[in-house]
């Protein structure tokens, strides 16, 4: 799956409670169906006794009865210790002796007439490898209507003495007269329905508008990870609990039904109706969460890779021209990844879908990827190079998971970061090589690895391996530890054993887990040596990175009288004043690194620091304490996940040596690793801000988008903490000073390479953002041409003159008038940077309005609807508007979109992160006092906790250093 981003913004997520009433007709239908489906298809499956009239339709609120029916009892826990062998359904997870082989499912979705509800009927084909009375399956938010056991080869009835819903850990439990034995091959058949309106995940409906005629649509889609299958049939809902699919889709004529597998047969369930059935292709050994049902009216492209699987790229008719990128893309990466690993696609074909309404950035269905619109369509005329970059990885990072999650998926979610880790290494691998101009692997630091090493240098972090049970812990473990650490330590490795080397391991872990589950140290053992020379193995090394939370940085010191250096690692902490118990960690908080260097006197060989040593000493050619020209750095194009520190007066001959022009040796990653390291070394309290700060005066000379991509966050923390103070004024000047002759330079104008426009765009948001009256004007009067003549503003500058415009100079007849081009915008980028610029205005009332229309879906799309939040508290007026919003509305937000939800639980955090101030802190503590349960946001609470406290100290502590130097550069 991949994060929703926009900045960071995370994925959304809706409730609703609203219950569609049954369509007894169409429950009738689907009874009938049950029988002609066999008969039709030839696929004998369907003995249940079929009503002949609505009269006898069964109650689907769950109906209570001994052999067929279900029994709905909801056991309350107790707390004595559960004994799993007599009560299994206590435990969290499935017993492994009941072991499905087999679903068979029919699934009519009905969106039609404005309804929204779904009827299922599944024959689970299960082996049982142990006696035992009891079936467990999940299933959530469903009616189970009718339960049958039958011998799988004669068919005979299996006696059940009674079925129960245990909903603390989501089963329905059959239990039998008499024990299963083991060896035994059982059919459980099972009729439910339930809602498609509940959210977006499950199996759920979704609308658009096609633009081409006006009409509204509807669809039916799935999204299941993690775990949501069971809201769509009852399944063993567990990754490594995989089985094979036989699928059939019931829905109207003129929609198409999509699968995991090509469809075999469309037919027609009875002679006078317009109801069809399109059945799948019985499908490979997959797990429930990568199972994907979609019914719809779209239109696709396809082509075909090398080894001739068809891929296709589906959209609404009025959008499919807007998928040619992806359809490149994925073509391209397909053919990589085939390479790279060694291992075939498995599936005779790949589909990639861009759906209106999406909880996530993308989920990898096995040949059936799902996307938001806006990761998934690019339409060269509307959309942004960052729009641009953001399909190419989406894109790659979910074809990776078709090998990496998909083959050989990870045994249980503590081992997530194995599907996510990999795949989010991989996007920018695939982008590269499609596209190289783009410098992919160098902006995979700016991009991945600098922000998460923030995340991850707080108390609150956790190691990438981390223990999950509960559902809520599940969600929570879609962060950016898993996803962008677990990246840039497989980039880590990846560069230490070398390319080769490193797929040639990767191959063989697919090839031997292929269809099956895997764990972390399995995947260490396929890549077998780390540094063969050093007999370090990948295990020893990578165990430090992956099973301990926290990053290193080395500190460095060089000798005066002799050609040597000494480096010691530590604990890098976002805050040195932070205190740790060392025991804590199994690895007492040291690494294995791998350090390496560039020098202007030639580089030397890498040493390892030890895991068991502090430190470690070695020579050089020549001393930069002996020899003022001289300069060295560390961790070479920052494939290290840590930072390194040099003596304050090497920080400044690096300053001084950027600011003359020097260091032209020195790779652009490198430079925007070096402002990256020094400026978090003096947030943390390492580096005097004096010297980091002085690492940014040359920058009004660089010409390149890393080192400003750095420079770019940096900056914004610092913005973020004085623009509520005396002190952003001469910030402001400062920020201006450096931006101005750059941008000047490259001008306004939205031409140049892929990575100048991404420059660009920091440079206009610097220096707008800064308030430089020249930008301001230029945005206004794009802003203005815009709206006042219809004139074009070219993609790239949008977003940047819709934020421009409304903050300098927008009136509410503008907010209106930008409200009404939402309203009719077809473009799903386009409508995002819409959003973005109506939450710029400066009018608080018309933030109040717009704040209160996000609780209308037909307004605001609940996919939106918690980055239209973030938006508006990214406004320095709108910040407490959102603060006071949320609290005032917790409740409706709970009851909205759960506990359950992530986005719900990032929320908060992502609101306060830059307050800075006790009484602050006390109106967010008093807020925990009075809602203590964060369910899926636990840790993201603690986190964002901690950055307040931070950031109160770091006020205390820096502000006066900061103000006073520059004061000595703005003369103020
Ligand atoms: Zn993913």
């Amino acid at each position: 799956m991949a994060m929703q981003k926009f900045r960071a913004m995370d994925d959304g997520e809706f409730q609703e409670t609203g219950k569609v009433s049954l369509n007894k007709r169409i429950l009738y239908l689907l009874l009938v169906l049950l029988i002609v489906v066999p008969i039709v298809v030839g696929v004998l499956v369907w003995y249940l006794a079929p009503p002949r009239s609505c009269d006898n339709l069964p109650n689907v609120e769950g109906e209570s009865g001994a052999n067929t029916g279900s029994e709905v009892t909801t056991t309350t826990t107790t707390t004595e210790v559960p004994n799993f062998e007599s009560e299994p359904w206590k435990n969290l997870r499935l017993p492994r002796y009941i072991i499905p082989v087999h679903y068979d499912i029919t699934l009519f979705p009905d969106i039609y007439n404005g309804n929204g509800w779904f009827y299922g009927n599944e024959s689970v084909e299960i082996r049982i490898t142990k006696d035992t009375s009891y079936i467990l399956i999940h299933y959530y938010y469903m009616n189970i209507t009718k339960t049958m056991l039958k011998n799988n080869s004669s068919g005979a009835t299996i006696p059940i003495k009674r079925t129960f819903s245990y909903a603390e850990n989501q089963f329905w439990v059959i239990e039998t007269v008499s024990p299963l034995l083991s060896g035994a091959v059982v059919r459980l058949e099972t009729q439910y329905d339930g809602s498609l309106t509940r959210s977006m995940v499950g199996l759920y409906k979704s609308r658009y508008v096609n633009s081409i005629t006006g009409e509204t649509r509807y669809l039916a889609t799935s999204k299941f990870e993690p775990v949501s299958a069971r809201r769509a049939f009852p399944s063993f809902d567990e990754p490594n609990i995989k089985a094979q699919y036989t699928i059939r889709l019931v829905h109207q004529d003129g929609y198409t039904a999509l699968s995991n597998m090509p469809e075999v047969t469309i037919v027609p369930w009875s002679e006078d109706s317009s109801l069809r059935i399109t059945s799948f292709q019985r499908s490979v050994d997959m797990s429930t969460y990568l199972v994907c049902f979609i019914v719809c009216d779209f239109q696709y492209l396809e082509s075909r890779t090398k080894s001739n699987i068809l891929v296709r790229t589906f959209a609404t008719p009025d959008r499919v021209n807007q998928t040619k990128f992806s359809l490149d893309i994925a073509v391209h990466s397909m053919d990589l990844y085939e390479q790279l690993f060694n291992v075939s696609y498995p599936l005779p074909k790949q589909d990639l879908i861009a759906i209106p309404d999406f909880i996530s950035g993308a989920m990898e269905h096995w040949g059936l990827i799902t996307f938001r619109e806006t990761n998934m369509l690019f339409d060269p005329e509307e959309a942004s190079s960052a729009n641009q970059q953001r399909v190419a990885v989406v894109v790659t990072h979910e074809i990776a998971h078709q090998w990496f999650g998909n083959i050989v998926t990870m045994d249980w979610w503590d081992d997530l970061w194995l599907n996510e880790g990999f795949a989010s290494f991989m996007e920018y691998l695939g982008a590269a090589s499609f596209k190289p101009s783009w410098d992919m692997m160098e902006q995979f630091v700016t991009e991945d690895a600098q922000p998460v090493m923030l995340t991850d240098s707080g108390m609150a972090s956790h190691p990438i391996i981390v223990e999950v049970t509960s559902p809520n812990q599940i969600n929570e473990v879609f962060d950016s530890i898993s996803y962008s650490k677990g990246a840039s330590v497989i980039r880590m490795l990846e560069s230490i054993m070398g390319r080769d080397k490193f797929f040639l391991g990767v191959g063989k872990y697919l090839k031997k887990y292929a269809w099956a589950n895997a764990r972390t140290d399995d995947l260490w053992s396929a890549l077998g040596m780390a540094d063969e020379a050093a007999g370090l193995s990948v295990k020893a090394v990578m165990d430090t990175w992956t099973r301990q939370m926290g990053l290193p940085y080395v500190d460095l010191t060089f000798s005066y009288t002799e050609n040597k250096v000494t480096a010691v690692q530590r604990r890098f902490l976002a805050d040195n004043s932070m205190q740790y118990n060392a025991t804590d960690s199994p690895y007492m908080y040291k690494w294995y690194i791998h350090l390496d260097h560039v020098s202007n006197t030639g580089s030397g060989s890498p040493v390892w620091i030890s895991k068991n040593e502090d430190s470690v000493e070695f020579d050089i050619s020549v001393s930069p304490q002996m020899n003022q020209s001289v300069w060295f750095k560390f961790n070479v194009n920052q494939t290290g996940f840590y930072r390194v520190n040099y003596p304050p007066n090497l920080w400044m001959r690096f300053a001084t040596m950027l600011q003359n022009g020097g260091l032209q040796e020195l790779s652009n990653v490198d430079k925007a690793g070096l402002i990256n390291d020094a400026l978090n070394f003096a947030r943390a309290g390492h580096l005097p801000y004096d010297v980091a700060l002085s690492m940014t005066l040359y920058l009004d000379q660089e010409h390149n988008h890393l080192p400003w991509e750095s420079a770019y966050t940096a900056f914004a923390y610092i913005s973020s903490m004085f623009q509520y103070g005396g002190s952003y004024g001469a910030w402001r000047k400062y920020v201006v000073m450096k931006t101005k002759p750059a941008l000047e330079q490259l001008g306004w104008s939205d031409t140049g390479s892929h990575l100048q426009k991404l420059m660009r765009t920091n440079l206009i948001a610097l220096a707008c953002g800064h308030s430089d009256s020249d930008c301001l004007n230029n945005a206004t009067v794009l802003f203005r041409a815009w709206l006042d003549n219809g004139q074009v503003i070219p993609p790239n500058l949008r977003q940047l003159v819709y934020r421009y415009g409304m903050e300098n100079a927008g009136t509410d007849e503008d907010w209106n008038a930008m409200w009404e081009k939402y309203t009719t915008e077809t473009v799903p980028q386009e409508k995002t940077k819409l959003l973005y610029g109506l939450s710029r205005t400066k009018q608080v009332w018309l933030l109040s309005r717009y704040l209160g229309m996000t609780k209308n879906e037909s307004l605001v799309r609940s996919q939106d609807f918690f980055a239209v939040l973030i938006y508006i508290s990214g406004n320095p007026v709108g910040r407490s508007l959102v603060w006071n919003w949320v609290r005032q509305n917790w409740d409706y937000l709970v009851g909205r979109f759960t506990l359950y939800s992530r986005s719900l639980g990032r929320l908060i955090p992502r609101v306060i992160r830059t307050f800075n101030t006790e009484f602050q802190l006390e109106e967010v503590l008093e807020f925990i006092g009075k809602n203590p349960d964060a369910g899926a946001g636990a840790r993201s609470r603690d986190q964002s906790l901690e950055t307040v406290r931070r950031n109160i100290a770091w006020m205390e502590r820096h502000q006066s250093t900061i103000t006073e130097w520059l004061c000595r550069q703005t003369s103020c």
